[in-house]
């Protein structure tokens, strides 16, 4: 027997009514804030992750999947995030010439080749925007309230965390004071941390060791080295955030994992879920289309973790605090005895199908009273018994199963009309 490999998961039946309805409401948020879905391919060629993610991030130093092309031999990585492939898109489709700002979206699998624990997986799925061509701090905040609109229609309580890291103006300064910092406590830093010290040292305050955690409690803060429109950006996002009655915190300690990243970074986190409490993070990346050989075009968006959200909200469902969508029972069942009434309930179920009705019909030659206990089961709302007596006669008695009372003698042929009234 196989298994699957590690790191990935099944998502079986009993959980996709689930993820189809947290699908709905994204794409119902994402429309109504005028978003549209681009799907993009799983794997990039790998220069499009090295150049888009970072060559320094621990997403393409740590955890890529790759692969080779068998003819030419070409590396290529399986996706581990959004917005690189995104950009490679809208660069290689010329979709900057269209109306800007260009606003989308994607839900899909993504790879990263971590240690699996919960909430962490190596495949894993994410809903993620992406919103180009629009400088202001209105823009950034719009975003921060489509994550925030879907988590909380989703039913996950999170916290929203936001914080500026500057500019390329701004940042050189902060980088000298934070290094100068960390290099007076390198004894104390991990291995990796260490090694950041020379390549990528905002990502220090995003280490997840608790040592390295302790040092950079006193770091100094991007907050306060900003720039006068960097200062001005982040104000008026706030302003925004306000306006719009999004609570959040500043929390200096969020830089995110992107190189290109500039300005507005943030955060949600849970408390619904374990250890893995990040369910969305995101920021401005003014200069990563350009990165990628396309315009001076600046973009803002985020990336949410559709696995950790239903860790979470599975997690509410035990504690009782909520129910979660099930699969959808069928409106009737019709069930027969005997070979010509086997043959009817086979065609009219077909009928009332066409029509858009969930209808079930006996399909394994079970007993009448098999067939009821299946129906049970499965949570038919109306049950309809046909034998050759109602064949002949033209007419059955139609079951609500919920009310022992509601019984009905219906005509054959009416069957359609009536099961789609009640
Ligand atoms: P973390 O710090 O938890 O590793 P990250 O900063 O690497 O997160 P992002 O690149 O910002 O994550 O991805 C956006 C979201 O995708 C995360 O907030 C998280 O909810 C989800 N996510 C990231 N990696 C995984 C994974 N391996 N398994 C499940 N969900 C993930
Ligand atoms: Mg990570």
């Amino acid at each position: 027997m196989f298994q699957k490999p590690k790191g990935t998961l099944d998502i079986l039946p009993e959980e996709t009514a689930l993820w189809q309805s947290m699908e709905e409401t994204i794409r119902k948020a994402c429309e109504n804030a005028g978003f549209n879905e681009i799907r993009i391919p799983t794997f990039e060629l790998a220069g499009v992750y090295k150049r888009g993610v970072g060559a320094t991030t621990d997403i393409v130093q740590k955890e890529m999947f790759t692969l080779y092309d068998k003819g030419d031999n070409v590396e290529m990585c399986l996706r581990p995030e959004g917005t690189a492939g995104v950009v490679r898109s809208v660069v290689e489709n010329g979709l900057f010439n269209e109306a800007l700002p260009l606003k989308l979206y994607y839900i899909g699998p993504f790879f990263r080749y971590e240690k699996p624990q919960a909430g962490r997986s190596r495949e894993f799925y994410q809903f993620g925007t992406e919103l180009f061509g629009a400088q202001s701090a209105s823009a950034d905040a719009s975003v921060i309230a489509l994550a925030a609109d879907v988590l909380e229609k989703i039913g996950i309580d999170s916290e929203l965390n936001i914080n500026s890291i500057g500019c390329k103006e701004c940042r050189p300064k902060y980088r000298k004071a934070l290094c100068d910092y960390f290099e007076s406590r390198k004894d104390e830093l991990c291995d990796s941390c260490k090694e950041r010290l020379k390549t990528n040292p905002l990502r220090i305050l995003d280490c997840k060791s608790k040592v390295c955690k302790a040092v950079a409690e006193n770091a100094p803060k991007t907050v306060d080295f900003l720039c006068e429109d960097c200062k001005t950006h982040f104000e008026t996002l706030k302003t925004g955030l306000n306006l719009m009655n999004i609570k959040y915190t500043v929390n200096p300690k969020i830089v995110r994992g992107l190189d290109y990243y500039v300005r507005t970074v943030f955060e949600f986190v849970s408390d619904d879920i374990g250890a893995q409490s990040t369910v969305c993070g995101g920021g401005r990346y003014d200069g990563l289309v350009s990165e990628l050989g396309g315009p001076d075009l600046c973009g803002i968006g985020f990336g949410m973790g559709l696995t950790r959200l239903v860790l979470a909200l599975k997690a509410k469902e035990r504690e009782g605090k909520i129910s979660l969508p099930k699969a959808k029972a069928p409106k009737i069942y019709i069930a027969s005895m005997g070979e010509r009434a086997a043959q009817f309930a086979l065609g009219m179920t077909e009928v009332l199908r066409k029509k858009g009705i969930y209808a079930e019909c006996d399909l394994c030659e079970r007993s009448l009273k098999a067939q009821m206990k299946y129906a049970d089961k499965t949570g038919a709302k109306y049950v309809l018994v046909i034998g050759d007596n109602e064949l002949d006669e033209g007419s059955a008695e139609l079951k609500n199963m919920a009310d022992k009372e509601d019984r009905r003698i219906i005509k054959l042929d009416e069957i359609s009309d009536i099961i789609e009234r009640i």
